[in-house]
Parts: C-alpha cells; sequence; structure tokens
C-alpha cells in the first residue's frame, strides 16, 4: 500500500473541503492501493471547522491567519497533542511542514507567499489558487523551476487540458465558460445584480470570490491568464467558448485539425482526484456522466459588450509584465467592495478598468518575475481601486 502525505492550504474552503471528502472515501476503502495522510492544514478565520478537522485526521501543525482565534484553537488542539500557530508566519510553517504534496486553496493574493514556501522544498503543488499565477505567474514558475516543484493544475479546465495535451504540435486551446448566473439576463438586471444572486452560480457550488468572478466572467479571464503561464502559451492562441452545460471542461486543437476534450459531471473531486492520484487515477464517487441522459450540448461566442471583463483580462494577458498584477489585486478589491454592498454589480469590471487605466510609479512594468516589485504593485493597486470604490460611492451616495 502507497501512503501519500498532503498538506491543505485553505482546508475550510469549497476545494479544502472537497480534497478532505476524497481524503475521507479513499482512506476508508479496505482494498484501496492508496491512502493519504494529512499533515497540515490552515484556514483564515473559520476555526470551528478547522479545529474539527484537526480533531478528525490529527495532522502535525494546523495554522489561522487570524490571530485573534489562536488561543480558541490551542485549548481546543492541545488535549489532542495538535500543534498550532497563527498569523501569516504560521501559515508559512504549515507550507514547509513536510509532506509530498500541497493543496494550494486558499484564495486570493494571500495564497501566494504560503504556496512559494512549498514550491521551495520542492513539494508537488495541486494548485487551485488561480490568483497566485494571475497575480506572479512568472515569478511563480520560475520558483517552480528552480526547486522542481511539480504544479499539476486543480482548476477543471486546466486540468482537462492537462489531461488531454501533447505538448507537440498544439495549434491552440479552448477555455470552456458556463457563463455564470447572468449569462442569458438583460443587461438591466446584469446592473443591478446583488450579491446573492451573483454568488448563486448554475452548475458549480464555490466561495464568494470565485462566484462573483463567474458571473463577471473575470474568471475566465483570470483562466486565460492561468493557462499561459501554466501551458506557456500566448493569449492570442487561448480561444474561450460558452459552453452552458460546463460537461466539456476544455479543450486542446492540434496542428492535424484534431481537438481532444475532456468531460465530465461538473464535480471538483473530479479533477482534485486526478491531481491527488497523478500519474495513477484513482476510483472515487463523483456522479457518472451520462451524455443519452445529458442535456443538449451548446457551444457559443462569448458576449464582450455584456460581459468586460472579459476584454479587460485579454488585454492584460497580452500587454503582459505587471498588468495581471494590477488585474488581480483592484478584482480582488471590487469584488470584496461588492459584496459588502458599496458598489453595484457593473462597477467591478469598470474599477478594475479605471485601474488598469491609471499612473503608477514602479521602477519597472514590465517585469513581473520580481517578489517585491509584485508586492509593490499589488499593494499600489489595491489603493488605487479602494480610491476609486471611495468615488463611486460619493457619486451615486450608495448605501444598499
Ligand atoms: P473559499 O472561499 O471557499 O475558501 C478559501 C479558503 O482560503 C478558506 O479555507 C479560507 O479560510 C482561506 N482563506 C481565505 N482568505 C485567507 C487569507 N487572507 N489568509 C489565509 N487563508 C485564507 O474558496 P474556494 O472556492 O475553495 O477557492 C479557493 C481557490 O481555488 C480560489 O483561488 C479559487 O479561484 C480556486 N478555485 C476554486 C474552484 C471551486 O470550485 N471552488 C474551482 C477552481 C478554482
Ligand atoms: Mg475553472
Amino acid at each position: 500500500m502507497n501512503l501519500k502525505t498532503i498538506s491543505i492550504l485553505g482546508a475550510t474552503g469549497s476545494i479544502g473541503c472537497s480534497t478532505i471528502a476524497i481524503i475521507r472515501e479513499i482512506n476508508k476503502k479496505p482494498n484501496s492501493d492508496v491512502k493519504y495522510e494529512l499533515k497540515a492544514i490552515t484556514a483564515n478565520n473559520n476555526v470551528d471547522d478547522l479545529i474539527k478537522i484537526a480533531i478528525e485526521f490529527k495532522p502535525e501543525f494546523v495554522a489561522i491567519a487570524d490571530e485573534e482565534k489562536y488561543s480558541e484553537l490551542k485549548s481546543a488542539l492541545s488535549p489532542h497533542g495538535i500543534k498550532c500557530g497563527a498569523g501569516k508566519g504560521a501559515l508559512l510553517e504549515a507550507a514547509s511542514i513536510q509532506s509530498d504534496m500541497v493543496m494550494a486553496a486558499i484564495v486570493g493574493f494571500a495564497g501566494l507567499m504560503p504556496t512559494i514556501k512549498a514550491v521551495e522544498r520542492g513539494a508537488t503543488i495541486l494548485l487551485a489558487n488561480k490568483e497566485c499565477l494571475v497575480s506572479a505567474g512568472d515569478y511563480f514558475m520560475q520558483k517552480a523551476a528552480q526547486n522542481a516543484a511539480t504544479i499539476l493544475p486543480v482548476d477543471s479546465e486546466h486540468n482537462a487540458i492537462f489531461q488531454v495535451l501533447n505538448k507537440k504540435n498544439v495549434e491552440k486551446l479552448i477555455l470552456t465558460a458556463s457563463g455564470g448566473p447572468f449569462y442569458n439576463s438583460t443587461p438591466e438586471v446584469i446592473q443591478n445584480a446583488t450579491p446573492e444572486q451573483a454568488c448563486k452560480h448554475p452548475n458549480w457550488s464555490m466561495g464568494q470570490k470565485i462566484s462573483v468572478d463567474s458571473a463577471t466572467m473575470m474568471n475566465k479571464g483570470l483562466e486565460l491568464i492561468e493557462a499561459c503561464h501554466l501551458f506557456k502559451m500566448p493569449a492570442t492562441k487561448i480561444d474561450i467558448l460558452i459552453h452552458p452545460q460546463s460537461i466539456v471542461h476544455s479543450m486542446v486543437c492540434y496542428e492535424d485539425g484534431s481537438v481532444l476534450a475532456q468531460m465530465g459531471t461538473p464535480d471538483m473531486r473530479i479533477p482534485i482526484s486526478y491531481c491527488m492520484a497523478y500519474p495513477e487515477r484513482i476510483n472515487i464517487s463523483t456522479p457518472r456522466l451520462s451524455l443519452a441522459d445529458a442535456p443538449d450540448l451548446q457551444f457559443l461566442k462569448p458576449d464582450t459588450q455584456k460581459f468586460p471583463a472579459l476584454r479587460i483580462a485579454r488585454d492584460a494577458a497580452e500587454q503582459g509584465g505587471l498588468a495581471s498584477t494590477l488585474l488581480n489585486a483592484a478584482n480582488e478589491v471590487a469584488v470584496e467592495s461588492f459584496l459588502n454592498r458599496k458598489i453595484k454589480f457593473f462597477e467591478i469590471a469598470a474599477i478594475v478598468e479605471d485601474v488598469l487605466n491609471s499612473k503608477f510609479n514602479f521602477s519597472s512594468i514590465d517585469r513581473a518575475d520580481d517578489y517585491e516589485l509584485i508586492i509593490d504593485c499589488d499593494d499600489a493597486a489595491r489603493r488605487k481601486a479602494l480610491e476609486f470604490v471611495a468615488m463611486r460611492q460619493m457619486e451615486t451616495g450608495v448605501v444598499r
């Protein structure tokens, strides 16, 4: 029997919980030829769920980002002899604990440093956190190469491409997109969409941030940039296709006209388990795809008028350098402001564009492989985005 060790950064989130569900299922199987041992887990502030997972799996180390939750965590875990810590340093410590693989499932730029820590010790990274690659793709991929860390894409589209990619003779990649909850909505409905409506994805159940990104379709823009880094392809060779049924997860087009696609039910346990078992596969209880019973599969061109985030992200991808660092930071601030009802739905993309059109005083905008520069850029874009949020609030007097 093969014992694999795994740590989960962002264990209490949607991806973290799906990963834990797979571990639980596989470890219970009497005849499974692989078992997983959880070595370290982290969360932001959901101390209750973190404690439950820790007591169930007895990892070596548990970290919570929110320092105010430390005493609660410590008093719950001490009787079980489980070590724990709080704050950013504790997240890095969790990532440093020796394990074969690390599920990188913290949402946003906050996940970059802990994931880099795991990259630096040459761990296999199961990469869900796409913001790492959007804000610091050159730096991240360089670090992975320097440390011989394997990066396995968890994001369903990239996982699909990874499954059907033979690196030679590729003509282009096609990322499929469900279109999110508003694909068929009128501009008026989109204009006034609430956080509750935006977070109700038709096919996938996910964390709030990625749900809003899916609704604006910025998610597909972030995924375009993610694909450029993962597969070393220019943005001009990556197309986006709306596929509302989310059954074909993405495709690779070859120079002889062949198109290879990966299909499955929309369940993140499929790409997660593929990464956990790679290069093997494991038997898990995901709903099986029955094409005869499936709805008709549709493929449509994206509407960049209705969803300007797609155009804005593609521009940033083609511009290269720190443009996507700005895009990511501005988007994180705008999404949070929308979730806190400070701005309207359509203002998310508008604020991101305003930030990208602003002047900044960086030593260089062309390089995205210098950590200090990335941090400065992320920080400046966040401050600028907050200014635009405040301006828009003053203009509209919004309190919703
Ligand atoms: P989520 O909001 O459900 O969970 C996020 C996790 O990160 C939680 O454990 C939370 O405690 C932790 N976290 C949040 N902020 C943090 C901070 N500042 N410091 C430390 N930890 C923090 O998010 P999710 O849907 O699981 O998504 C996680 C990542 O995976 C995102 O980057 C997302 O884009 C990507 N992803 C998710 C899905 C999906 O189906 N949910 C699919 C593809 C990619
Ligand atoms: Mg995806």
